[in-house]
């Protein structure tokens, strides 16, 4: 067993943390409060090849293993939880189906622009009736000559308003079931393709969150992506890696609130005294430091599992529940260290306890993680 870091895993994470303190730290409040997609940190982040970070690069990307990516997503996140999902839905969900169902055509028209950042992309599977129930996909694709049309609302994407390519999950043949669902590729120039609506949120608020239409969409054939009912399983196999990017940003998040609190418990005095001398602080600065730590292993663990080929769910959805409800935990307990500081926009805590909650909710609820962890664990 190994616990250090190869020489390339610390250059990217020292190059992904300078990155973000220059670029990012000085910007993201104010992104959040006035929800302003992080356009140029998005291309900067592209041209430092953090948007493929594990696509090959004869295709465009970084060539590197998911414990980098899971490095640099850490730092992003650390400076802004926006710019982190921004980064890991197009790495995760967009990029790695296409680089691994995706013909060698469409890994040159579509990977290669993504891997590179001149182009964004979004997932699109979440409906309104399809939400943790993935599978009741009411989205229909037809055939129509050598393509198909699609149909449906998405709702809730993430880039969902700013995406030129987004893979689309579709029904083609509502008795077939959840075999009946294929993945497509659509571009946000396509005719019947329009936003509906932004969403306004608690957090992750400079990220676009958006509700779309497909209405008649043509697609050719060429923009299908994988096989005759493998849609769901493109789908799934998809959220198995999206879940250690989600748990990286997880990671991120707390560890900046965790610093931020460990200092203030240095800094602030009451009755004299630093309020890091009292014992109730104390424990909260190693319960916050130890469940830091153990959601990081177990997230190092999922990256370093996907690496090794084989199947990595269950350790990516323990990744998943523990790194987000070690978020949870160590945000809410950063704002009470820093009293009613923690409550004012003056300091970043607060920002951070409300970005940690989404880490519960997307790419699969805590409920969500529970089921795929104790369904495989009840079958061994
Ligand atoms: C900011 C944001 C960004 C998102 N980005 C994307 C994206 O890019 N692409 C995309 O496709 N989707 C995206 N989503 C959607 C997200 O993945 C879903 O919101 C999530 O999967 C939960 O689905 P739901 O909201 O419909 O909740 P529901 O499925 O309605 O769940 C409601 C509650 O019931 C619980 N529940 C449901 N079923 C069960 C069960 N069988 N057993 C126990 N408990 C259960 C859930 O855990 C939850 O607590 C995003 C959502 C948000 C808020």
């Amino acid at each position: 067993m190994q616990f250090e870091f190869t020489e390339q895993q610390r250059m990217i994470r020292d190059m992904a943390k300078d990155f973000a303190a220059k670029e990012i730290v000085p910007i993201a409040a104010e992104m959040d409060e006035k929800e302003q997609f992080p356009a140029d940190v998005v291309k900067q982040m592209g041209a430092l090849g953090f948007m493929g970070m594990n696509v090959p690069e004869q295709y465009g990307g970084a060539a590197l293993d998911t414990i980098c990516y899971v490095l640099a997503m850490e730092e992003v996140s650390r400076a802004c939880a926006s710019c982190g999902v921004i980064m890991s839905v197009n790495n995760s969900l967009v990029c790695w189906p296409i680089e691994t169902y995706g013909t060698d055509e469409q890994k040159k028209r579509f990977l290669t622009p993504l891997a590179k950042g001149e182009k964004l992309g979004a997932y699109c599977l979440s409906e309104p009736n399809a939400g943790t129930d993935a599978a009741n996909q009411l989205t229909t694709a037809k055939p129509d000559g050598d393509g198909w049309v699609i149909n449906g609302m998405k709702n809730f994407i993430t880039n969902g308003a700013t995406a030129d390519l987004l893979i689309v999950f579709a029904q083609t043949n509502p008795e077939l079931k959840y075999k009946g669902i294929r993945a497509f590729i659509v571009e946000n120039t396509a005719e019947g393709f329009s936003v509906i609506r932004k969403e306004e949120k608690m957090g992750i608020r400079a990220s676009d969150t958006a509700q779309l239409a497909f209405d008649n969409v043509k697609v050719s054939a060429e923009q299908v992506l994988g096989g005759e009912g493998t849609g769901f399983k493109i789908a799934m196999s998809t959220l198995d890696g999206g879940r250690i990017g989600i748990a990286a940003q997880a990671l991120g998040i707390s560890g900046a609130a965790y610093e931020a609190a460990r200092v203030y418990a240095t800094q602030r005095e009451q009755f004299g005294r630093p309020i890091g001398a009292f014992q109730a602080i104390q424990w909260k600065i190693a319960d916050m430091a130890t469940r830091l730590h153990a959601a990081q292993l177990l997230t190092y663990r999922a990256a370093w599992a996907k690496d090794q080929g084989g199947r990595y769910s269950e350790e990516s959805a323990m990744a998943k529940l523990a790194a987000s409800e070690a978020s949870h935990f160590i945000t809410n307990e950063a704002v009470q260290i820093f009293g009613g500081n923690g409550y004012s926009k003056e300091y970043p805590v607060e920002r951070h306890f409300r970005d940690a909650k989404i880490t519960e909710i997307y790419e699969g609820t805590s409920e969500a993680q529970r089921m795929v962890i104790s369904a495989m664990e009840l079958k061994k």
